[in-house]
């Protein structure tokens, strides 16, 4: 699966990361060929769409970055909307609940719930150490529970006794009741499948999930039918609460469109993948890795994270520079402010600096939260040009203006630039002791 997703999208990155400089032109032209390569991989069409507009607007707004070629930038845009559209983060099965936890697995007839059930208890019970019962809901087809009864045998799980004769419902009740009884952490239900989505199945599901009270609904969805698979997630996505996807057959030669698109149009997160037709071959699904595995270009996105931590490492030098001449000025603590933000607010960045607990009893008492940080650069931006450079043009009307401007008060400015010049003074000081700050800021 993805090979021909992944050799097409080799081709277009490795054109592009070559090239020193970049127009828009040639960013535009990659899209398109990303976008058509989406679409020939069977990936929604809308889900092409909205992925090829974000890369499009992050492209057009990113610095670039120092020791990066644009190209590589690309890549990197490229690879944090895949992981996005396929879900972020890794969510495996929940077992956070009161035993018998009880899964259901849904979907239609041969798109491998039978199987996918096995493995699944299989790997709970070698690997999680749960004791796990399985049992087949499936009286349509003759063989079914038997086929379930047979893998529980070879898998060394449990599967409830078959009684002649009862319907999915009945079988649902004396499964949970035979669980509790049984002192299983799981209880795993294989319902049955049709060949196609009918009101009859829906009915049926909605009536067992009423019983059950599943912890987790899982649709068991063919990654080789495509388009098909993503309707699938939504018909019943309508009708039960599902909780999470397993695609199988991801060990086959389908083009990978059901896999891109299934989280984005389905909005459940695909919890776990088939890649064979043996027992243990059922795998977590990670959005990181298969996006890794989509575009082949793992080198190079992690060449640009280095690069991308160095540049913040760069900015606070020349900070730090700054502030050593004693030209800290309002633009300078703005910046600051938005990196204390960004790290955690105040306490987390002064922790880490030492020999600054003096301003930060200051700021402690200042009682600096974030939502104080985000009002101090709002008052920061109200500000003129020449106001930031120079906070001592500060009048008493300019101090209403930007009080005026940034919804606080003259008392507020007045504060802010009181703690903007006790700073400045002091890390004047701090500079003139042999470079100290330089030190403390990353340099
Ligand atoms: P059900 O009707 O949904 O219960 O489907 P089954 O579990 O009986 O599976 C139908 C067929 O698909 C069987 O031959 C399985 O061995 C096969 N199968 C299931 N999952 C996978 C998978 O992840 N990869 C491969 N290659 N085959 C699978």
């Amino acid at each position: 699966m993805f090979e021909t997703l992944s050799d097409r999208l080799s081709g277009i990155f490795d054109k592009l990361t070559r090239r020193g400089a970049l127009s828009e032109e040639d960013v535009s032209e990659a899209m398109r060929e990303v976008r058509r390569a989406l679409i020939e991989a069977d990936v929604a069409l809308d889900v092409v769409k909205s992925f090829t507009d974000r890369v499009k607007a992050k492209a057009v707004g990113q610095d670039v970055v120092k020791s990066v070629t644009p190209g590589q930038m690309v890549v990197k845009i490229v690879n944090d909307e895949l992981v996005r559209m396929l879900g972020s983060e890794a969510q495996g099965i929940d077992l956070a609940a009161t035993p018998p936890v009880v899964m259901m697995m849904v979907g239609l007839q041969g798109s491998g719930k039978t199987t996918t059930t096995s493995k699944l208890a299989h790997r709970l019970t070698t690997r999680d150490k749960q004791k796990v019962m399985m049992a087949s809901l499936d009286t349509r087809r003759p063989a079914a529970q038997e086929q379930l009864r047979v893998l529980g045998e070879q898998a060394n799980v449990a599967t409830l006794p078959i009684v002649e004769g009862q319907s999915p419902t009945e079988i649902t009740e004396r499964a949970v009741k035979a669980a509790r009884l049984g002192g299983f952490d799981v209880l795993i239900l294989d319902t049955a499948g049709r060949t196609h989505i009918d009101e009859e199945l829906m009915a049926e599901t909605a009536a067992i999930e009423k019983i059950a009270q599943p912890h987790e609904t899982l649709l068991v969805a063919d990654a080789l039918t495509g388009q098909d698979a993503v309707n699938l997630a939504k018909n019943f996505g309508e009708r039960v609460d599902l909780t999470g996807i397993v695609l199988t057959r991801v060990d086959g030669d389908g083009r990978g469109g059901a896999a891109l698109s299934m989280r984005a149009v389905s909005g459940k997160p695909i919890k776990l993948m088939g890649v064979g037709e043996k027992l243990d071959a059922l795998e977590d699904f990670h959005p990181d890795r298969i996006a890794g595995r989509i575009l082949g270009m793992g080198d190079v996105v992690g060449l640009v994270e280095k690069a991308m931590e160095t540049v913040e490492a760069d900015k606070a030098q020349k900070m730090a520079e700054r502030m050593k001449k004693g030209a800290f000025d309002l633009n300078d603590l703005s910046e600051q402010l938005g990196q204390m933000q960004k790290l955690g607010g105040m306490g987390g960045v002064l922790s880490m600096l030492p020999g600054i607990g003096k301003v930060k009893k200051q700021l402690d008492a200042a009682n600096l939260d974030d939502s104080v940080l985000k009002r101090q650069q709002a008052i920061i931006s109200s500000m003129t040009k020449g106001e930031r450079k120079n906070p001592k043009l500060l009048n008493a009307s300019r101090k209403k203006r930007v009080a005026a401007g940034s919804g606080t008060s003259v008392q507020d400015i007045n504060k802010l630039v009181k703690m903007h010049r006790q700073m400045a003074d002091m890390m004047k000081a701090m500079g003139k002791k042999r470079g100290a700050l330089a030190g403390l800021f990353g340099g």
